[in-house]
């Protein structure tokens, strides 16, 4: 009986879904979700959009089914949720053990870095010594790219946003790719980073307290398949707390500069 009836209606689905024409409309920014199709075969198309993507390093292996554990949770996400959101991450979603934001405009990978980097030194700073059971660490990946994006689900609180492209999908993969508390940004998005504007805070390190700056960036010839990149970067080194803290908001001023 259920057979039948699961049959009938995946039936429907697809007839209906194949037989229709998809329109796509472009956008100048991600859109509120609102605003997003539902039940209609259209989508939104918005261009140079990043993904920031965020989550815990090793959380499988938080088997303590505890208050802490649920503690450890809620504190990772709220905070990571909180700096997305401060950066002006224009749509963001929680994903298991982690989160991502959207940012959109030509230069949207500047804002996004921005965030990792703040929740990467809240995280080693702030949450990592609150908890003796388990050792709190990010890791993170960013992309750039065009999306696509549709709702897609049934009328009421059962759809969510799809994000169609590789952006998502790449940062996703980037952050598991990545060792703790390190950050793997797409040669696409690194191209944006790589600006000759955001030199002076994106290319070297501060150099404290030796007095010698380094590259920050390590390049990586890509040889995952599933990755569908040419290169990657890491940010490797990084700045001292002091100049962190300064070099992010000269960047950001740039950024909105620029970008208004
Ligand atoms: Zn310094």
């Amino acid at each position: 009986m259920e057979l039948q009836e699961c049959e009938e209606a995946i039936n429907n689905i697809i007839e209906d879904i194949i037989n229709s024409k998809v329109t796509i409309q472009n956008m100048n920014n991600i859109p509120e979700s609102e605003e997003i199709p539902l039940e209609i075969p259209h989508c939104l198309k918005i261009e140079d959009v990043t993904c920031v993507f965020v989550d815990m390093v090793n959380s499988t292996k938080m088997s303590l089914v505890s208050e802490e554990s649920v503690k450890i949770y809620d504190i990772f996400i709220k905070s990571l949720v909180k700096i997305l959101v401060i950066y002006g991450a224009e749509y963001v979603d929680i994903k298991g053990d982690g989160a991502f934001g959207l940012f959109s405009n030509k230069d949207s990978a500047i804002p996004a870095l921005c965030a990792a980097v703040t929740f990467r030194t809240i995280c080693e700073k702030v949450i990592q010594n609150k908890f003796d059971v388990f050792p709190v660490k990010m890791h993170a990946g960013i992309d750039t790219d065009t999306v696509l994006v549709k709702r897609i689900g049934l009328r009421g609180d059962r759809n969510n946003e799809v994000w169609i492209g590789k952006t998502v999908n790449i940062a996703a993969k980037l952050a598991s790719l990545a060792p703790e508390n390190t950050i793997y940004v797409s040669d696409r998005a690194y191209k944006i980073l790589s600006q000759s504007v955001y030199e002076k805070y994106l290319k070297y390190s501060c150099g404290c307290p030796s007095g010698t700056s380094s590259q920050l960036w390590a390049e990586y010839i890509n040889n995952h398949p599933f990755l569908m990149l040419e290169k990657y970067y890491a940010l490797q080194s990084c700045w001292c707390d002091k100049h962190g803290k300064e070099y992010c908001s000269k960047i950001m001023s740039i950024y909105k500069k620029k970008n208004t």
